[in-house]
């Protein structure tokens, strides 16, 4: 546990359980503690031919992150007596996913719990999804006439629909669409803020983001609203600084200034009763518990009564109501509740390979000096070692590329180099100030696992901005894990692997795993990756969505597969890129009938050949075995 630091990061969730395997724990509705292993739901998976890779969907998991939020709210406002109420919204772009969608507006129904939409087919899941009049709509992003009608209509039909102005240019085509409606809009101002927060994803805060009205842009609005006598229809802030934000300070920075600008609002004549202060809450994802990038140094509780104390602080001296607060937590709500579990499908180790006991005679002098380095080595002469090491494989390699020295001199100078590298780390490794070069070395001789998954598909923020997630083995916990390794997927792209690991003293460049067994799948998993991975991910090398299981726990402890979803097959994936399958098909019956004329192949071996290309076609993109 304290490796790879899951009690931590975990979030009581996840832990180690009796039998070294990490297991999953979770409170039914009925609160009803419940836990299983999750290597066993792994196998079940397989049963119902769910092969790894899979994502694993904790729906209790999702359940409790929005109890927990909600409740949080609640006892922050109740503790400090604040008049408003909470109001959270589930911004759709972080998990579109039809399952999700519907347990969050299940659970989230007691609580009113609502659902934010930036485009027009996040609306129409919003209304599709949502039955609770009560809970609130929030319309972010750019707006059109379609999207506009739609969200009016759903107002007349009694639900709480937000438009919030991003662009000065949005108003008038909201006020058109009223008139020519006859329906009143909810509006909402989206400003900038000028707080910046630290962390990934800050370009949302500050004067250069793209997104939100400045401050004269705000007082154009409410001027505008004023003139049509629509004042009254401005009912919300909103404001958002960037997901993620690690630090608490900044979120207190941003609620005191959003709290001005509300006021302000007040004032002019609005008739405010919102105040939405977008997404931001974090995740810790390496169990630091620090203002670190991947991790947040306040707690769920914390962060909702700052929340409610820098409103009341701010409001209070001028008798302004409590608004009802709103927050579109998306990362928080979903990222515990998905898992994706992979296999090991083969190991290279930076060991050397076999060296001769004699070492002929007629070998370059360097080959014989290599030798040498591996039993002079010791702690006095280490550093010296490593350099006249590095030396003679360098010169080595230039001997041969001059055709000096042949493939199998080269060879046995790598292996040697090998071995005076191993030996140089295991005497550094019992010194106490070892040598300059030794971390690298650790990371440069680690082992490559390489495991069945994508990195563009499954976990694209670890590509595209080096976000880090917990990944580690599921079971073998009681035993101690000797090898040091990275990870690397199976897309043949030197980006496709995981070389950064959570640590909570910062990020690790390798991770401990076990020894492959020959007679053993060896599964690890990456969590906490249900927020954001899985629309952002891609096609590249064709690997598409992997296996999908949905699981919830009954009161007795036993858990349901909800849902099951297989991944794309080949079909579909090439479907995507616009091949046309059958027609693929066709023309390699032709190539195979070509094949037969040739009397290269008989008919009935173009029969198997043709039966082994559709079973590929209906195949798994991942590596199956
Ligand atoms: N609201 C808006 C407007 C956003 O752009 C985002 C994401 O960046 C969110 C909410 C969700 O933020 P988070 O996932 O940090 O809760």
């Amino acid at each position: 546990a304290e490796l790879y630091a899951i009690n931590e990061w975990g979030a009581g969730y996840f832990a180690i359980d009796e039998n070294g395997e990490v297991a999953v724990s979770s409170t039914t509705e009925n609160n009803v503690k419940v836990q299983a292993s999750v290597l066993d739901i792994v196998r079940q998976s397989r049963e119902r031919g769910l092969d790894a890779p899979v994502l694993i969907r904790f729906e209790d998991l999702l359940a409790q992150q929005i109890k927990r939020l909600n409740e949080a709210f609640r006892k922050a406002i109740k503790d400090s007596n604040y008049q408003g109420e909470y109001r959270g919204v589930f911004p759709i772009k972080v998990n579109q996913q039809c399952h999700v969608i519907e347990e969050i507006a299940q659970v989230g129904a007691p609580y009113n719990h609502g659902l934010e939409a930036g485009s027009k087919p996040e609306l129409i899941i919003a209304l599709s999804t949502l039955e609770n009049r009560d809970a609130c709509i929030v319309c972010n992003g750019y707006k059109d006439q379609e999207f506009i009608d739609l969200g009016l209509q759903a107002c007349s039909m009694g639900y709480k629909v937000f438009f919030v102005i991003e662009t000065p240019s949005e108003l008038p085509i909201i006020l058109e669409r009223s008139r020519a409606l006859g329906i009143k809009p909810m509006i909402g101002a989206r400003v900038k803020l000028a707080s910046m927060v630290g962390g990934h994803w800050n370009a949302t805060s500050g004067d250069r983001s793209i997104f939100g009205l400045s401050t004269a842009q705000l007082i154009e609005l409410v001027d505008n609203l004023k003139a049509e006598d629509m004042l009254d229809c401005l009912q919300l802030l909103h404001y958002h600084l960037g997901s993620q934000i690690p630090n608490i300070r900044d979120i207190r920075t941003g609620v005191l200034e959003a709290c001005q600008v509300y006021m302000d609002l007040v004032r002019e004549g609005a008739c405010m009763g919102y105040l939405d202060l977008g997404g931001g809450l974090a995740v810790d994802y390496d169990g630091s518990k620090s203002n670190y990038v991947h991790s947040r140094n306040y707690s769920l509780d914390e962060y909702c009564a700052d929340i409610v104390d820098v409103l009341m602080s701010t409001l209070d001296p001028f008798n302004i109501a409590h608004p009802t607060i709103v927050t579109e937590s998306g990362r928080a709500t979903v990222a515990y509740s998905s898992l994706l579990v992979f296999n090991v499908l083969d190991v290279a180790t930076y060991e050397p390979g076999t060296i001769p006991e004699q070492i002929p005679a007629s070998e370059n002098t360097m080959i014989h000096n290599l030798v040498d380095l591996i039993s002079s080595a010791n702690e006095r002469n280490i550093q010296e070692c490593y350099n006249d090491a590095v030396f003679y494989r360098d010169e080595l390699r230039e001997l041969f590329k001059r055709g000096q020295i042949n493939l199998r001199s080269r060879s046995l100078a790598e292996n040697l180099f090998l071995a005076v590298m191993q030996r140089i780390l295991a005497i550094a490794d019992d010194m106490p100030r070892g040598l300059d070069e030794a971390e690298k070395l650790k990371e440069q001789l680690s082992d490559i696992y390489y495991c069945n998954f994508s990195l563009f598909q499954s976990l694209p923020d670890m590509w595209a901005i080096d976000q880090v997630f917990p990944v580690m083995p599921l079971h073998r916990l009681n035993e101690e894990p000797t090898r040091q390794a990275i990870i690397a997927d199976i897309t043949c792209d030197c980006d496709g692997k995981i070389d950064r690991f959570a640590d909570r003293r910062g990020t690790r460049k390798t991770i401990a795993l076990h020894e492959q067994k020959a007679d053993e799948e060896y599964y690890i998993g990456a969590f906490l990756v249900g927020a954001y991975q899985e629309t952002l991910g891609d096609l590249h090398n064709l690997f598409g969505d992997t296996n999908v299981v949905s699981i919830r726990f009954n009161d007795d402890g036993n858990y349901e597969f909800i849902h099951e979803i297989e991944g794309d097959s080949i079909a579909d994936v090439l479907s995507y890129v616009e091949y046309d399958p059958r027609t693929m098909q066709d023309r390699f019956r032709r190539n195979a009938e070509l094949a037969v004329r040739e009397g290269k192949i008989t008919a009935a071996e173009r029969l198997k050949i043709m039966n082994a290309f559709s079973d590929s076609m209906r195949g798994y993109t991942y590596y199956e075995r």
